[in-house]
C-alpha cells in the first residue's frame, strides 16, 4: 500500500488529507504531520489579535477530520525532508518517516527583510499564539496607561499596510471602544497607525477600487502613513524614512505589530530546495521540479500560470484548490499509474479584504465588491473554506452568520 506523508494542517495539507481518505480508501496509509492538534484559519488571525474573536473560533481539533483507519496524526516539529531518499525528519523521532509521495504544506513564517530589531521589537502575527501574544500585549498597555498616563500606552503601530496590514487595522477598530474601557480613555484616543513604504496601496486593484480601501481606512480614523520605508525598530519605536536620502524619522508607540510580508516555511530551505523567500516554483503538477514524488502546496509553493510573469499570490483560495488538484493527481497515480492530465490551473473568485467586521472591499467573480455588499462577500469566503476543510460540522460552530450586519 502506498505511504503518503503529509506535512501541515493548514489549508492545503488538511484538505489534501479529507478528499485523499475519501478517493483512495483501502488504497493509502496516510501520516500527517502537524506541530499543533488544531488547524485554525490563517486569514482570521487579525481577528484574534484585537480580540474581536477567540482563539476557538477560527480553529478545530485536527483528529475531527481523521479517519483513524487510513490517516496516523504525528504531532510532531518537521526538521527537514530527504527528497532524494524520500524521507522526513522530525523533531522527536530517531527515524525518519519514509514515503512513497510527500505533501509539503508547511504555511508561513514573517518575513523581516533584515531590517535591525524587527525580530526583537515587533510583534509578528503568523500563528494563533502570536495573535493572542499581540492581544495581551495591547490589554497590558491599555492597563498600564491607567497608573503610567504615558499617551504611547494608547498607539498601536502596524508595519506595512497590505492586506494583512490592512484587515488587522480595520479589526483593531472594532476592537477601539473596548480598548478604551480598558485603559479608562475616549475611543478617539487610541490611536492606530498604519506606516507603509509604498504610496500606491493595494497592487492587485485598479486605482478606483485601491482609493476606495485607502478612504474606507482613513474614514475610520486610522492614520495612514504612506511613502515610508521603515528602516528599524527600536524598542518602542519605529524607524522610516519619507525617501532614499530623506533622514530618519520615527514614531513611538506601545505596540509594533509586523506585517510586511511572508516568507515561505524554513524547512524548504534547510530541505535544500530550490526556492526563493522559501517558496519553490513549481511545475504544472504542482512538484519539485527535481522530484516528481515531491508536491509543494500553499505558501511554500510558487505558481506561475502560462503567459503570466509573477507568480500567484499566497492566498487560502490557492492553497485550497492546489489540494483539489493534488488529490486528483495522486488519484490517478495510485489507482491508475498516470497523471491527472489537465495539469494544475486556477481561477480566481475573487479578492476581499475586511475592514472590521462590517465593511470590506475588493472583487469577486471579476466585479467590484464595496460595503456591505464586500463584508457579506468575504463571509461567504471565510465560511466556504471552513466547509471545504472542516466539513458542515465545523461550519455550523465556526461559520460566520452575522451576515445581515
Ligand atoms: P504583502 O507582501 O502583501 O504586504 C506587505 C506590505 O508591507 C506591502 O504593502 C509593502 O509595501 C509593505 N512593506 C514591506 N516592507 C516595508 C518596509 N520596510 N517599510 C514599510 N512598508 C513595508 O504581505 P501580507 O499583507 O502579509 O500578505 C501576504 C499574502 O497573503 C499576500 O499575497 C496577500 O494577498 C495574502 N493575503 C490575502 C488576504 C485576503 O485575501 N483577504 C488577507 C491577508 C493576506
Amino acid at each position: 500500500m502506498k505511504h503518503v506523508v503529509v506535512l501541515g494542517a493548514g489549508y492545503a495539507g488538511l484538505k489534501t488529507v479529507v478528499l485523499l481518505q475519501k478517493k483512495l480508501k483501502g488504497a493509502v496509509k496516510i501520516t500527517l504531520v502537524d506541530r499543533n492538534p488544531y488547524h485554525y484559519e490563517a486569514t482570521d488571525l487579525h481577528e484574534v489579535a484585537a480580540g474581536t474573536q477567540t482563539p476557538s473560533k477560527i480553529s478545530y481539533k485536527v483528529a475531527d477530520l481523521i479517519d483513524p483507519d487510513i490517516t496516523t496524526f504525528i504531532q510532531d516539529e518537521v526538521v527537514k525532508l530527504d527528497p532524494a531518499a524520500k524521507n522526513v525528519q522530525l523533531a522527536h523521532q530517531d527515524e525518519p518517516l519514509t514515503y512513497d509521495y510527500c505533501v509539503l504544506g508547511l504555511g508561513f513564517v514573517s518575513e523581516t527583510f533584515g531590517i535591525k530589531g524587527a525580530e526583537e521589537n515587533a510583534l509578528p502575527m503568523t500563528n494563533v499564539k502570536e495573535a493572542i501574544d499581540i492581544h495581551d500585549h495591547i490589554l497590558k498597555q491599555l492597563k498600564d496607561y491607567r497608573s503610567s498616563k504615558n499617551p504611547d500606552n494608547l498607539k498601536i503601530v502596524v508595519c506595512g499596510a497590505g492586506f494583512t496590514g490592512i484587515e488587522l487595522a480595520g479589526a483593531l477598530v472594532d476592537a477601539r471602544t473596548h480598548f478604551a474601557d480598558v485603559a479608562g480613555v475616549q475611543p478617539s484616543d487610541i490611536q492606530i497607525i498604519l506606516v507603509e513604504a509604498a504610496t500606491r496601496l493595494l497592487p492587485m486593484f485598479n486605482d478606483k477600487l485601491a482609493d476606495y480601501g485607502v478612504n474606507l481606512v482613513k474614514k475610520l480614523g486610522v492614520n495612514l502613513m504612506t511613502g515610508c520605508l521603515i528602516s528599524g525598530i527600536e524598542p518602542g519605536k519605529v524607524l522610516y524614512k519619507r525617501g532614499k536620502d530623506a533622514d530618519e524619522e520615527s514614531v513611538t508607540a506601545g505596540t509594533i505589530i509586523w506585517t510586511t510580508g511572508v516568507s515561505g516555511s524554513p524547512v524548504v530551505a534547510k530541505s535544500g530546495l530550490k526556492a526563493r523567500r522559501g517558496r519553490v516554483m513549481v511545475n504544472d503538477h504542482l512538484n519539485d521540479p527535481e522530484h516528481p514524488d515531491l508536491y509543494i502546496l500553499g505558501d511554500v509553493a510558487a505558481f506561475m500560470a502560462p503567459g503570466e510573469k509573477r507568480p500567484y499570490p499566497t492566498t487560502a483560495q490557492i492553497a485550497l484548490s492546489m489540494a483539489d488538484y493534488t488529490a486528483e493527481d495522486l488519484t490517478e497515480r495510485i489507482k491508475n499509474g498516470q497523471r491527472f492530465a489537465k495539469g494544475y490551473s486556477y481561477k480566481s473568485l475573487g479578492t476581499v479584504a475586511s475592514v472590521g467586521n462590517t465593511k470590506a472591499f475588493g472583487t469577486a467573480m471579476g466585479h467590484p465588491v464595496k460595503g456591505y455588499i464586500g463584508s457579506f462577500m468575504k463571509k461567504m469566503i471565510m465560511n466556504r473554506s471552513l466547509m471545504e476543510v472542516g466539513g458542515v460540522k465545523e461550519l455550523l460552530s465556526k461559520g460566520r452568520f452575522d451576515l445581515y450586519h
